[in-house]
């Protein structure tokens, strides 16, 4: 019976970053589960969770990574933004630190993730209308200085939250695509599937290559 799951085009792997408790977690288990929990459960993290959807007509499987609450002590190590082709920079449109923080994310993006990874800044929480700190249009502005994507978020209520995973992914997607087709103009053969799940950086030495020539 399996199979059909695992049939895709595209193999994307996606961070979730932010301040602790802006509800990564919960934008996750609203994606991939349509799940939402009160408790904030920082210390059961899984580390990924995946969900397939259509992007102009291809199927694309997300790998979405959260953390276990490491982002407390900024202690997110760089084997989470190994391979990571998109993030999702979120932060809490009621708690004003979450916004001023986002500039430390995205220095840690800067010095850790590819330089092409593509961000998409994430205010979540958008159901707490009284209680909104962060300003719709500062932060737009925000994110255009930048060169990031935009948008307001509700885990609790789902609003946007289909939307924000289903942007990030059209816009890799493009990306992507357009690289392909470039590359295949100027004549290199590139697989067509894009596999970005984590390797462990190897050293090539005249052994294992030895070792490789036997094999299967
Ligand atoms: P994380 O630390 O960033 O992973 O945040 P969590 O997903 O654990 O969420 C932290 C807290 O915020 C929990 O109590 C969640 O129930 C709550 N929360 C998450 N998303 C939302 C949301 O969209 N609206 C509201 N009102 N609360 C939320
Ligand atoms: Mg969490």
């Amino acid at each position: 019976m399996a199979g059909k799951d695992d049939e895709y085009d595209y193999l994307f792997k996606v961070v979730l970053i932010g301040d602790s408790g802006v509800g990564k977690s919960n934008l996750l288990s609203r994606f991939t589960r349509n799940e939402f929990n009160l408790e904030s459960k920082s210390t059961i993290g899984v580390e990924f969770a995946t969900r397939s959807i259509k992007v102009d007509q291809k199927t694309i499987k997300a790998q979405i990574w959260d953390t276990a609450g490491q982002e407390r002590y900024r202690a997110i190590t760089s084997a989470y933004y190994r391979g990571a082709v998109g993030a999702l920079l979120v932060y809490d449109i009621a708690k004003h630190l979450t916004y001023e923080n986002v500039e430390r994310w995205l220095k840690e993006l800067r010095d850790h993730a590819d330089s092409n990874i593509v961000i998409m800044l994430v205010g979540n929480k958008s159901d707490l209308r009284h209680l909104r700190a962060v300003p719709t249009e500062e932060a737009k502005a925000f994110a255009e200085l930048h060169g990031l994507s935009f948008i307001e978020t509700s885990a609790l209520d789902s609003t946007n939250v289909e939307q924000a995973f289903t942007n990030i992914l059209t816009e890799i997607h493009r990306i992507v695509s357009q690289k392909a087709l470039a590359n295949e103009q100027a004549g290199v053969q590139v697989p067509r599937n894009v596999e970005t799940i984590t390797v462990a950086p190897t050293t090539t030495n005249n052994r294992d290559q030895k070792g490789d020539s036997g094999c299967c």
